[in-house]
Parts: C-alpha cells; sequence; structure tokens
C-alpha cells in the first residue's frame, strides 16, 4: 500500500526552508521515491522526476533538495507564478528484470503526485521518459510536457521542452555577446557545443543558420552523424572541448563541467549553455569572474523549457511562447550589468535576485493571508 510521509530535513546542509520533503513508499511496486517542495508561494512546484540508482538515500536526499530550490529559483527570475520541487525515483531506471521501472511503480508514483493536490506538477527528467510520464498521467492530472495541446490559436503546441530550451539558449548567448562586446551578431562567432542531445543539435542547428562557426562533442555516433562533415562544424573530443579556442563555450551534457580545473583552460570569453548545475561549487562563479570569463547562470539561461510547459498548460500560442522565452536576454542583461558594478560574479547576483522575488511574494502572501 503506498504511504506518503514527511521527512525532517532541518539538519541538513542542503535544506533552504523547503515547505515539504516526502518519502513516498509501496512495497508492491518497489516505489521508492522522494518529492521536495521548495516554495508554493508564486504557485505550484513543477519540476522534472529523475529516476536513478542512486548509492544510498542520503544522496538522493541531497539531489532532491538542490533540485527543488533550483527549480524556485528558475521560476522566480523567469517571472513565473510557479513554485519549485523536484522528484526524485530510487532505483536503476532500466525496465524490468534489468532495472526497476515497472508501468505498476509509476501508476504509483502517479498515485503519489495526485495525493499532493496539485502541489506538485511532475515533468520529465533524467531516466523518465516522455512515455513514463504518460504512465505516471494514468494516475493524476498533475503532469506536464506529456502531449501537444491545443494553443490559444488553434494551433498545436509540442510537449517537448527542448526547441524553447535551446532557444532561449541561443538568445542568452546573444545577450552575453552584446553585453560582452557591444553586439549581438553571431556571424563568424566561434562557439563549442558539449553534447548534441535533444537541446544541443537544435542550438547547433540555428547557430549555424545564424552563422556561426562551430566546435562540437558529443559521447554518442549518432548524435554526431548529423554534423559529420558540415561546413562551419569541427567535431572534437567531449572530455576536451572546452579547452577548445572559441569565442562561447555551451555545456549541453553534464553538470560540473565548470571546476577549478577547467576554469583554468577555458579560452572562450563567454560561457553559455543549457546543461544543468554547470558549476561543480559556488567558488567557481568567482573564478570564472576572475578569469574574466562572462557566465550567463545556467538556470537563467536554459529556462526556456520551463517558460514552454507553463505556458502550453496554459493554452499560449507559439508566438506568446518565443516572446517569453526572448525576455531571458533582458534578465541576463540585468545580472551582468550589476555583475560588474559590484564585482560579484553573475551566479551570486542571480541567486540573491531569486531569493528577494520569493522574499517579496512571501511578505505579499503573508499580507493577503
Ligand atoms: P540529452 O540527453 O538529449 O543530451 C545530452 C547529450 O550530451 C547527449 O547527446 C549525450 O550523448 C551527450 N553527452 C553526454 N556526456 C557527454 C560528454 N562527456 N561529452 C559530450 N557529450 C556528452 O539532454 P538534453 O535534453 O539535450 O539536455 C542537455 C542538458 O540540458 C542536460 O543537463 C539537461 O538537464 C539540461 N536541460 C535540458 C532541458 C530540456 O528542455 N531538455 C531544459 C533545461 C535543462
Amino acid at each position: 500500500m503506498l504511504s506518503l510521509q514527511d521527512i525532517d530535513c532541518r539538519d541538513l546542509p542542503d535544506f533552504d526552508q523547503h515547505e515539504r520533503v516526502i518519502a513516498c513508499r509501496d512495497p508492491d511496486t518497489g516505489l521508492d521515491a522522494l518529492i521536495a517542495l521548495h516554495d508554493t508561494t508564486r504557485g505550484p512546484a513543477l519540476g522534472g522526476v529523475r529516476m536513478h540508482a542512486y548509492s544510498d538515500r542520503g544522496a538522493a536526499v541531497t539531489d532532491v533538495l538542490r533540485l527543488a530550490q533550483g527549480m524556485s529559483y528558475k521560476a522566480a527570475l523567469a517571472d513565473l507564478p510557479l513554485g519549485g520541487g523536484k522528484a526524485v525515483i530510487i532505483g536503476a531506471p532500466a525496465a524490468p528484470p534489468a532495472g526497476a521501472k515497472s508501468s505498476t511503480l509509476l501508476h504509483a508514483f502517479g498515485r503519489a503526485v495526485h495525493a499532493l493536490n496539485g502541489a506538485y506538477l511532475a515533468g520529465q527528467d533524467s531516466g523518465i521518459t516522455v512515455n513514463d510520464l504518460v504512465e505516471i498521467g494514468t494516475s493524476t492530472p498533475h503532469t506536464v510536457g506529456t502531449a501537444a495541446r491545443q494553443a490559444a490559436d488553434g494551433r498545436s503546441v509540442s510537449g517537448d521542452p527542448s526547441p524553447s530550451t535551446a532557444r532561449g539558449v541561443l538568445v542568452a548567448i546573444q545577450s552575453a555577446l552584446d553585453h560582452r562586446q557591444g553586439s549581438s551578431s553571431l556571424a563568424g562567432v566561434r562557439v563549442a557545443i558539449q553534447g548534441l542531445g535533444a537541446v544541443g543539435a537544435k542550438l547547433a542547428e540555428a547557430l549555424l543558420d545564424a552563422g556561426a562557426v562551430l566546435t562540437v562533442a558529443d559521447v554518442r555516433a549518432a548524435h554526431l552523424a548529423p554534423f559529420q562533415e558540415r561546413t562551419n562544424v569541427t567535431i572534437v573530443d567531449g572530455a576536451t572541448i572546452h579547452r577548445s579556442d572559441v569565442d562561447v563555450f555551451a555545456p549541453c551534457a553534464l553538470g560540473g563541467v565548470l571546476n577549478a580545473k577547467t576554469i583554468r583552460q577555458i579560452k572562450a570569453r563567454v560561457v553559455a549553455g543549457a546543461a544543468n548545475n554547470q558549476l561543480a561549487t559556488a567558488a567557481d562563479a568567482d573564478r570564472l569572474l576572475q578569469r574574466g570569463i562572462l557566465y550567463a547562470p545556467d538556470y537563467v539561461a536554459n529556462a526556456g523549457g520551463l517558460i514552454q510547459l507553463y505556458h502550453v498548460r496554459a493554452g499560449k500560442d507559439g508566438t506568446a511562447i518565443n516572446a517569453s522565452v526572448d525576455g531571458i536576454a533582458a534578465t541576463l542583461r540585468r545580472i551582468f550589468i550589476e555583475s560588474d558594478a559590484e564585482s560579484v560574479s553573475t551566479a551570486r547576483v542571480a541567486d540573491a535576485h531569486a531569493r528577494t522575488l520569493l522574499k517579496q511574494q512571501h511578505r505579499s502572501h503573508s499580507r493577503v493571508a
């Protein structure tokens, strides 16, 4: 039988006044999951469901706490009426017999999401496919990004957030170039993209269309294939792409790629990409600042997907979604200007803005209540 139990995380280093952290267990299906609601004063907590074979329970708790807080910050800076939350399912994401991911387990997780009455909206994250989300959605309507929806103009808008994430990263690169060199033109600009997956491949095509010259890397041959023998594309190794002699480095694969070692080796003057948690530690943002590398904070640059998920759910059309995604440029401009003025890293400026916005929301919420 499914059980939901709030767990006390107040003593953990990654606890940031999270509203709730709920352990969801169902011995019948093997479900062992955590749902964290960081802050729901702006609206329901929208965040992906991740499935991963964590080395221990503590690692899963740390992950869900950090990811949920990150979603609150992302939604606040994207000016969306959403809160931040995240879920992790503990277990190998392959289907049985090799892994734990059965339909019955996903249905049980859906019942756990449903029990939160819409406070948490479940999206897709690593280890969970759109089809898995559809399975989860058989137990609850509180899922996002499962299917195309009818927009206000009658056309259908895809549930896949990656096109908007790629658009947002493109806008972020342009905003950073504009700030750094007074022009957002991409003609002849050299960009290194690490990872040509759902986002990276779309970003690469958009950059080539705009006249950029690309250096790309991916660990999967199938993802490199469309870029082989293309004009203005050089393929390099994924482990060393950050060292490329380029103007912009766009991490679109893994977290932690900006660390004490790689930052010393980066030649690009701008870092802007889609990957979550690009900074290995908070101090790495200071290292980038010291080296004069302009960093577009990841959760600001990659907010396009979240913006799309929200607007599709609200029935907005593609034009409205694109306009909202393009707003990432102005948000970054404010962050860059403040970072210069205060000599504080862009990441610290972005975090401070997010915290201020959440505090303001709390104050107006308590006035209304
Ligand atoms: P994806 O899995 O489709 O693509 C990731 C790509 O990176 C794959 O092609 C993979 O082979 C490649 N890769 C893995 N390790 C690599 C390495 N060492 N060197 C080079 N390439 C490597 O994922 P995605 O949806 O394109 O997302 C990319 C990143 O952006 C992820 O960190 C994701 O969390 C983040 N993100 C994605 C979205 C979205 O809308 N999909 C939104 C926000 C953030």
